[in-house]
């Protein structure tokens, strides 16, 4: 089994979206050391789409963005292009999570599905929540985008779509962790090889920097941040404990690497 990550480009997201929770603490103190010295600078997070080969199967964790939303993002098709890959080798397409650069993706310019041969699969609680007819007034207006976009494009891959419990093996050696907090039903999944364990994250741990360094405080990109900041701590204290490597798909340098314990946090070790 080979694990590689694929850039779909990069966010731009406004500082305020991620700092404005923790702006009354030592803020400026924990993430300077980390290279933001700048608190107002819209913040450049980096897309890492999982790719796993295993002779059999090609697997994608979540699609990137697609056209529609961010003009820095969008990029997985060259990314897959550059491996050798076309969006109809892929067999099984498995999303953390419903967020727009995690799923919209999944159609192509004409909105038609993008990925033919690949069986979609979605955890079902987060299917249930962003296909529930009433998601988009109960959201907030922050979201209804999101809402919006999510219930469009699961609605058009409907077909292929497969969902699945916590804890279930969802592919051999593949399984399924209900990590809430980020959405309401937002998944990692464990990856089993030979005598190595990987995590794929997606947004539990949406950022290298305040998400590891205090995983504790809140996380203005998490949905239910009091949630999120619980899963948070778990998965960073399991992967620190364990050795399991971490694959992030917004954390720096492809996003494959170790957490580790610091003085007073945890940080990001990335496989270079
Ligand atoms: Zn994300």
């Amino acid at each position: 089994m080979q694990l590689v990550t694929l850039s779909d480009g990069n966010l731009t997201l406004p500082a305020n979206l991620v700092f404005a929770p923790v702006a009354d603490r030592d803020l400026l103190s924990v993430v300077a050391p980390l290279g933001i010295e700048d608190l107002t600078a819209p913040l450049t997070p980096p897309c890492n789409v999982t790719l796993i080969r295993d002779g059999a199967r090609t697997i994608l964790f979540d699609c990137g963005a697609g056209p529609a939303f961010q003009a820095s993002a969008g990029r997985l098709l060259d990314a897959l292009s550059a491996e050798g890959l076309s969006p109809d080798d892929v067999t099984d397409l498995v999303f953390t999570h419903a967020h727009p650069d995690h799923l919209w993706g999944v159609l192509d310019d004409f909105d038609e599905p993008m990925f033919l041969n690949a069986t979609h699969w979605i955890g079902r609680e987060e299917r249930d929540y962003w296909t529930a007819p009433d998601t988009v007034d109960t959201i907030g207006a922050d979201r209804t985008a999101f809402a919006v976009g999510a219930a469009r494009r699961l609605s058009a891959i409907e077909g292929a779509l497969e969902t699945f419990e916590d804890g279930q093996e969802i592919l051999p050696g593949i399984a399924a962790h209900l990590t809430q907090g980020h959405t309401p039903g937002h998944v990692s999944f464990e990856v089993a090889n030979g005598g190595q364990t990987a995590m794929i994250i997606g947004d539990a741990i949406a950022n290298d920097h305040i998400a590891l360094a205090r995983p504790d405080w809140p996380a203005g990109s998490d949905q239910d941040q009091e949630i999120g900041a619980q899963t948070r701590r778990r998965l960073v204290e399991r992967l620190a404990d364990e050795d399991i490597i971490a694959v992030g798909f917004h954390l720096s340098n492809g996003g494959v690497g170790r957490v580790e314990r610091t003085a007073d946090g945890f940080r990001f070790n990335p496989q270079v």
